[in-house]
């Protein structure tokens, strides 16, 4: 399959490996947004959050819990923002879903993003109605 981070799972491409096991992978950015900017993936492909097995989910999301430690504790920052985008709409580059660790210090530049207003109080529900009418409860 030609997806550069199945190919850094296969190390058919180079990577700075932090940490890996049997279901995921974590690994520094190659452009990072911050000195220590950590990716964390699932091995199995797929293409975005949504589409992912939650069985493959489960370690991933353990792995990007343990790199926000590890940031914070072994870059001394003051936290760390973990961010993932869903689609190129939402920024992604990468076809195979990613989670990004990234280092935040307080006097650091990362501007936050902007605030938006509902309408009003009933299209905030009409809002949370579209949404949950896509809501199962979850098997697990
Ligand atoms: P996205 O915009 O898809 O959420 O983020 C993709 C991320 O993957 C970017 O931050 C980019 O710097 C990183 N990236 C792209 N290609 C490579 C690569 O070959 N190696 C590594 N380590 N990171 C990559
Ligand atoms: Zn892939």
């Amino acid at each position: 399959m030609d997806c550069i981070f199945c190919k850094i799972v296969a190390h058919e491409l180079p990577a700075t490996t932090i940490y890996e096991d049997e279901q995921c992978l974590a690994f520094l950015d190659i452009h990072p947004v911050q000195i220590g900017h950590v990716l964390v993936i699932p091995k199995i492909h797929a293409e975005t959050l949504p589409e992912l097995d939650e069985l493959a989910l489960l370690p991933t999301a353990r792995l990007v819990k343990l790199m926000s430690q590890a940031i914070i504790r072994g870059l001394l920052a003051d936290g760390c923002t973990v961010s993932q985008n869903n689609g190129r709409a939402a920024g992604q580059v990468v076809p195979h879903v990613h989670f990004h660790v990234i280092p935040r210090y307080a006097s650091d530049d990362l501007h936050a993003w902007p605030n938006q207003k509902y309408a009003s109080s009933e299209n905030k529900e009409e809002v949370a109605k579209k949404i949950r009418e896509y809501v199962r409860p979850l098997g697990i």
